[in-house]
C-alpha cells in the first residue's frame, strides 16, 4: 500500500482503515452518472458495486468515529473487496484515467 510505507513510523489499524478508506474514495469513480454507468453491456453491475461499497466506507467511517478498532483482517477485506470493485469497473471500461487500483497491485 504506497501510502502505508510512508514514513518510519507505522499506523496503526486506525489510521490505516481511515488511509484505506481516504485513497479508495479517490481511486474508485463514486461519482460517474448513472447515463455513464448503465451503457449495457455490462459485465457485473458496476451501479450495485459502487452502491455497495459506498456503503462500507460509511459503514466504517461511521464504526472509526464511533472509536471502533479495525483488526487487520477487516482492513484486509476491505482493500481486497476494493480491488474487486475496481476490476469489474475496469472490464467494464468505466475506469479511463488509469488510475491504479485502490492500494496498488499487488
Ligand atoms: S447491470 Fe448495473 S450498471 Fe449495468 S446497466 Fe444494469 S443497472 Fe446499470
Amino acid at each position: 500500500m504506497s501510502t502505508l510505507r510512508m514514513g518510519s513510523r507505522k499506523p496503526n489499524t486506525t489510521e490505516a482503515m481511515r488511509q484505506v478508506i481516504a485513497e479508495v474514495r479517490v481511486r474508485i469513480p463514486f461519482d460517474l452518472p448513472q447515463a455513464r454507468l448503465c451503457m449495457g453491456n455490462c459485465h457485473g453491475c458496476s451501479m450495485k458495486l459502487l452502491q455497495f461499497l459506498d456503503g462500507e466506507l460509511e459503514s466504517w467511517e461511521r464504526r472509526l468515529d464511533g472509536g471502533e478498532r479495525p483488526g487487520f483482517e477487516e482492513l484486509s477485506n476491505l482493500v481486497r473487496t476494493a480491488r474487486k470493485v475496481h476490476r469489474v469497473l475496469e472490464r467494464n471500461g468505466l475506469t479511463g484515467d488509469q488510475a491504479p487500483p485502490p492500494a496498488g497491485r499487488s
